[in-house]
């Protein structure tokens, strides 16, 4: 079976539109999908609809990958079968597309002092209504002739430690969760070995997700080394959080993983789709 609970799409920096996606996964034959844009919905309830005029076949769950902080590191949360019109989610999508505004202001005022102008309308360009990040201002570095490709975007400008890596305006870790948590949903520690963190503070971070209602840890996504998987199951077990799995899928691309995770070595962990599942019948 095929299950792929992380995806991103033109809502927020992803390349497909939310129907490429939806078509693509169908024809992957993947049973359960979300669409996990970053602090926005609109991606998923496009998807939505068009999933309810044309009868999928898939279980598509509602999704988000919130942007938050613990401890001065940037940390996402996936967020699964929310209710999306619920206060809770309306209010914090409201906070962070707000954070996401006046931190792009600070990134091109940033590159501004670098003398590079015209950011904050380029990267906005390139948007076209998603939701604004940094992957939008690579683009624009591309364009503007800045640097050759979005990859040296990210290692002069964007990346970890750069003038870009803004990460004041996000909210923190049990303020994302409690979002979530309140909206009916089931929260998820995305991709935990990409903050590169050292062991005892991997744990002190899924020690305090746990602690805020967190119920469930990424143990595959995108890429990733058999090393890996077995180390986030055996931290799952330990947590006695459920486990999740994606590609965090953004677009095709030679070090990328497709749509769709095979979970069929999981079968004897507790699931979050299968949590979702007994939750409600056929998506949300
Ligand atoms: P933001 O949410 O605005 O902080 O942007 C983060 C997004 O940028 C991530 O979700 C990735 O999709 C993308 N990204 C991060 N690092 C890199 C990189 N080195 N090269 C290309 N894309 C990146
Ligand atoms: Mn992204
Ligand atoms: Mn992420
Ligand atoms: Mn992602």
């Amino acid at each position: 079976m095929l299950v792929d609970l992380h995806t991103h799409t033109t809502a927020s920096d992803g390349a497909l539109s939310p129907v490429e996606l939806i078509e693509r996964a169908e024809k992957a034959a993947v049973r359960h999908l979300a669409i996990t844009d970053h602090d926005t919905v609109s991606g998923y309830q496009a998807a939505r609809a068009w999933c309810s005029a044309n009868d999928c076949e898939l279980n598509l769950w509602s999704g988000v990958e919130y942007s938050c902080q613990s401890h001065g590191a940037t940390i996402h949360v996936v967020g699964l079968g929310m209710d999306c019109e619920h206060p809770a989610m309306l209010a914090g999508l409201s906070v962070l597309a707000g954070a996401r505004e006046a931190r792009c202001e600070v990134i091109a005022e940033r590159l501004a002092k670098k003398g590079i102008e015209g950011a904050l309308v380029g990267a906005r360009a390139h948007a076209d209504g998603a939701q604004i990040g940094r992957p939008h201002f690579a683009k624009f570095l591309v364009a503007d002739g800045h640097v050759p490709d979005e990859t040296a975007a990210f290692k002069h400008y964007l990346g970890a430690g750069k003038l870009g890596d803004v990460k004041a305006f996000w909210p923190e870790l049990d303020q994302v969760i409690e979002w979530i948590v309140a909206a009916g949903g089931v929260a998820v520690l995305a991709h935990p070995l990409k903050y590169r963190f050292t062991a005892s503070k991997l744990k002190r971070l899924l020690a305090e997700f746990v602690a805020a209602g967190g119920q469930a840890v990424e143990v595959l996504s995108g890429r990733q080394s058999v090393q890996d998987f077995d180390r986030l199951l055996r931290l799952a077990r330990e947590f006695k959080l459920l486990v999740s799995v994606g590609s965090d899928f953004h677009r095709d691309a030679r070090y990328s993983a497709d749509i769709g995770v095979d979970v069929s070595a999981l079968a004897a962990h507790g699931t979050v789709w299968d949590a979702l599942s007994s939750a409600y019948s056929g998506g949300v």
